[in-house]
């Protein structure tokens, strides 16, 4: 401190504020500036002590206390940086101002010197002109003249770095930056040393291999092994795992491993203790140009936006039911698409059309099974795996509502028997069987080829018709799940808790390969991974389910006493209403485009 005051020419210690009141108007002017310098150059030093967090849902970061955080985040949406602050507050006991009104519990959260790792996208690009730069004390990031409102200096302050020095505490040999940690009560008292050590997405898993961490911070996803092999490092020190992304639309880069471990598991409904996901919005970052963020969303469509803006998941691009959605999502009737829209006059319109006819859906409900409507049962025998079934059923306006799923890997006549007591529980009246052709007609068994698996079941009770394989069921789909003008409602419905299978099925079946989607074509071919129940649906599809005809053209082939608990209004639990407009209007009415 002492240096800094002599540079500026004024002696801190033998000042007294009420001396200020005998100076003259040039000792007075002389002193100011002096005050200012000091306190420029303190921020330039020291900027980690003035940090404050981008947004408040940047704030919720250094709030979480979780093992596990991961954070989407747009382009530029500052999630990385936030991170970086949140391991360097830990690793050098500096606490923000902004950070430490007693709303965080530090003294649970800080342990002293810090081992840390931080797994930058690539050692020769990102790590020298971009991570590096945001720890470098005189390094200015924002808008602006250097040292203004719109941005920020490195955040590893020169007084943590070992004398004062980047070139003593950074090894570019070892990619090592060592600094003083100091403790948060007494700054004046260095605890230890702690560190950071930078490695890359490109480097082998094993490399990743020794030392023990107290945090490991990602910066974009990496491979699942490295992940993994992160995840032991940081285990025996009780430590955490950080992940900053935004969600790639490039399909080659596998992330569906962090959806359902990371993104699945950090927020509602499923949550778990340990982890956490947060979302990050580019649009509120102030170190931002935001006037050119909203002209280049004006050139997006809404869900180049969503991900490149709001960081929000798109490893779906390549889905082969791309609406398919369990969370609520905006239709807008005029574009025919799915779309966002913003409260503006007291009603929901379209971002895109400023439209009105806009509607709320989601494929995924609680509702009762109605007695009096038809089912259809259909099932995929598999020889290796367990068999997968599922019931759905027709409504009167022709609407699929998808009651039950079922995998079951006895023998035929344990299947069918375990089918009977379903359908008398739900009291199903099945109108209809289908089965998967292809399957259906194969041998069941190598001793008896002439015993097809249809034979086998039929033996056994289940009588079902080998459905239609024609591809363009799939498409047929894709209508069905865009909800209907008639009745503003999607056409497929899937039971949320009695169907889980289903829905995680429909929210990852894939095409093979990648290709825009006005490119693809009906003979591109879907993986077959999470293919079971897409395929049974378009079976479904494939028979042209109608009402009147199921329930009147065809005998009832199997008909159950109707379940009276069951008969109840099946809109009742639709998920939309879950989310009120209201909601809604908190989300969007703030909207930015
Ligand atoms: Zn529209």
């Amino acid at each position: 401190m002492l240096d800094r005051i002599t540079e500026a020419g004024f002696d801190l210690d033998s000042f007294d504020p009420s001396d200020l009141q005998s100076l003259d108007r040039d000792q007075f002017a002389k002193t100011g500036a002096a005050i200012l310098e000091l306190y420029r150059a303190d921020r330039q030093e020291n900027q980690l002590r003035y940090y404050k967090p981008v947004s408040p849902a940047a704030r919720k970061i250094h709030e979480a206390t979780e093992t596990i955080i991961g954070v989407g985040g747009g382009n530029g949406s500052s999630k990385t940086e936030t991170c970086m602050v949140e391991l360097l507050i830990l690793s050098t006991g500096i606490i923000p101002d902004s950070l430490n009104d007693g709303t965080i519990d530090w003294k649970a959260k800080f342990r002293g010197p810090r081992k840390q790792r931080i797994v930058v996208e690539s050692l020769t690009t990102t790590l020298h002109t971009i991570i590096l730069p945001k720890l470098k004390w005189w390094v200015w990031t924002g808008l602006g003249e250097p040292g203004g409102p719109k941005g920020h200096w490195g955040w590893l302050p020169k007084w943590a770095l070992i004398d004062g020095s980047w070139d003593k505490s950074w090894s570019e040999k070892l990619r090592l930056l060592r600094f003083l940690c100091r403790n948060p009560d007494d700054p004046d008292e260095v605890l230890g040393e702690s560190t950071i050590q930078f490695m890359a997405h490109g480097q082998e898993p094993q490399d990743f291999a020794s030392g023990d961490f107290d945090e490991v911070l990602h910066d974009e996803p990496p491979r699942l092994a490295i992940w993994t092999e992160n995840e032991a490092r940081t285990m025996r020190a009780d430590g955490r795992m950080l992940l900053a992304m935004t969600w790639p639309d490039d399909p080659a880069i596998p992330v569906d491993w962090i959806h359902d471990k990371i993104y699945a598991h950090g927020r509602e409904p499923d949550k778990r203790e340990d982890t956490i996901w947060l979302e990050l919005s580019t649009f509120d970052n102030p170190h931002l140009n935001q006037e050119s963020v909203r002209s280049q969303a004006e050139r997006w469509d809404s869900v180049t936006r969503a991900v490149r803006f709001e960081g929000k998941p798109i490893r779906f691009s390549n889905r082969v039911h791309p609406l398919f959605t369990d969370r609520d999502a905006w239709w807008c009737f005029s574009c025919k698409k799915d779309s966002f829209v913003e409260l503006r006059e007291g009603k929901y319109r379209c971002v895109e059309c400023n439209g009105t006819n806009v509607q709320l859906y989601n494929h995924v409900a609680a509702f009762d099974v109605e007695p009096t409507w038809p089912t259809v049962y259909l099932l995929d025998p598999h020889p290796r795996k367990p068999h997968m079934m599922l019931w759905a059923q027709i409504s009167p306006q022709d609407d699929v509502w998808i009651q039950k799923e079922l995998e079951h890997d006895g023998g035929c006549e344990e299947v069918s028997e375990r089918v009977m007591i379903i359908e008398e529980e739900f009291g199903f009246q099945v109108a209809k069987r289908w089965m998967d052709p292809n399957m259906g007609a194969s041998p069941a068994n190598a001793q008896r080829r002439e015993q097809t698996w249809q034979d086998e079941f039929s033996d056994s009770g289940l009588r079902c018709d080998l459905a239609d394989d024609f591809m363009g069921g799939r498409k047929r789909i894709n209508t069905y799940l865009e909800p209907d003008p008639r009745t503003y409602d999607v056409r497929i419905h899937v039971h949320r808790d009695r169907c889980p299978t289903v829905v995680s099925q429909m929210l990852r079946y894939c095409w093979a390969d990648y290709k825009r989607s006005t490119e693809r074509d009906q003979l591109q071919k879907p993986r077959d991974k999470y293919d079971d129940y897409p395929t049974l649906l378009k079976y479904l599809l494939n028979s042209n389910p109608e009402f009147t005809v199921l329930r009147t053209g065809s005998p009832i082939i199997s008909r159950r006493r109707a379940n009276i608990e069951a008969r109840k209004n099946p809109n009742k639990n639709r998920g939309s209403e879950s989310w009120s407009r209201e909601q809604y209007s908190r989300r969007y009415s703030t909207a930015h485009w």
